[in-house]
């Protein structure tokens, strides 16, 4: 298999990425971009952005990742469609295989594959993506204001997501599986003291309902017996979120749950050369503005390691 030399190798393509290679690209850097399986990341999949600075009207998902990637193209950012099969982190230069058929010798690797939101696996679930069934209430929740929602989850982020959207929404139910939550005593005590939170302990998500306007309702197993429908026009899964992290473990080093640990307060990862942004490397914020100013920080943290070879 032939050997591709390049200065700047970046996998993924969501703000981050973006972002790592508009300031790569201007810093003469000559970024490579390998798009990866969901071109433009978790963005594509909603509708309105309201929360990126710059669009005083709202961009969709779609559009703001279309603009970033025009804009990272205007400096001569190199953008390809691929896939990062494998990797080889253990010499000086770093090699990634793409799809299984190019391999990439680069100085440094920016890596920014983001997280993918997990889902129940229902069909209905998957049916009313984006008309109703969401994954981000930062995101989308705007959109149900008051309205009823239903959150799906036990953990801090359920918890986060209930009260956030308990300000805009007329009623958020909370699914939750098992007889408790998950989530710390402080987050739970905020759902418990939010008047328009209902949690519904020991209910299990059987059906989305809706119709050619969107969810309309939610159909739920009580005690693994009796059916209940809520009437909701917003479910919110928050059920936790999976790093894309698997090619880089034997290299990198992850958190419990598979995030890729960064040096505090920059995107340098435990190999030098190697650095990462947005999603990839954090649990907790995971916003397209804070994942484009870690992209930002990875070229510029890039940047400097490759001066510092000279
Ligand atoms: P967690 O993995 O902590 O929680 C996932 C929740 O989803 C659990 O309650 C789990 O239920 C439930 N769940 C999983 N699968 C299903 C399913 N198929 N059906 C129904 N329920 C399901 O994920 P989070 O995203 O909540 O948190 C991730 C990390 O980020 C944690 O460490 C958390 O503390 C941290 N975090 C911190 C915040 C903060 O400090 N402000 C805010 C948000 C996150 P079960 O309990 O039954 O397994």
């Amino acid at each position: 298999m032939a050997i591709e030399k390049v200065k700047c190798l970046i996998i993924g393509s969501g703000p981050a990425g973006f972002t790592a290679a508009i300031y790569a690209a201007r810093a003469n850097m000559n970024p490579v971009l390998y798009e990866g399986l969901q071109p433009g990341g978790q963005l594509t999949t909603t509708t309105e952005v309201d929360n990126f600075p710059g669009y005083p009207e709202g961009v969709t998902g779609p559009q703001l990742m279309e603009d970033l990637r025009k804009q990272a193209q205007r400096f001569g950012a190199d953008i390809r469609s691929g896939y990062a099969t494998s990797v080889d982190f253990s010499g000086t230069n770093r090699i990634v295989e793409i799809d299984g058929e190019t391999k990439i010798e680069a100085q440094v690797v920016i890596i920014s594959t983001g997280a993918t939101a997990k889902y129940l696996g229902l069909e209905s679930e998957e049916k009313y993506k984006g008309l109703g069934v969401s994954a981000c209430a930062t995101c989308d929740g705007f959109f149900y204001r008051k309205q009823d929602v239903a959150v799906v989850g036990g953990g801090d982020t359920a918890a986060e997501e209930a009260t956030y959207l308990a300000g805009l929404a007329n009623k958020v139910y909370l699914i939750v599986r098992k007889d408790h939550m998950r989530a710390s005593k402080a987050m739970q005590q905020r759902v418990e003291n939010t008047p328009n939170i209902e949690v519904l302990y020991e209910h299990v998500t059987q059906e989305v309902l809706g119709d050619a306007n969107g969810v309309n309702g939610v159909r739920l197993l009580k005690k693994g017996t009796e059916e209940v429908v809520i009437n909701v026009t917003g479910f919110f899964l928050a059920i936790g979120h999976t790093p894309n992290t698997e090619i880089f473990k034997n290299f990198l080093e992850l958190d419990e749950v598979g995030y890729i640990k960064t040096k505090p307060g920059s995107s340098h990862t435990n190999v030098s050369g190697v650095f990462a942004c947005g999603d990839v490397q954090d649990p907790h914020y995971r916003q397209a503005i804070t994942a484009a100013g870690s992209g930002c920080m990875a070229a510029l943290d890039a940047e400097r390691y490759l001066g510092s070879l000279l």
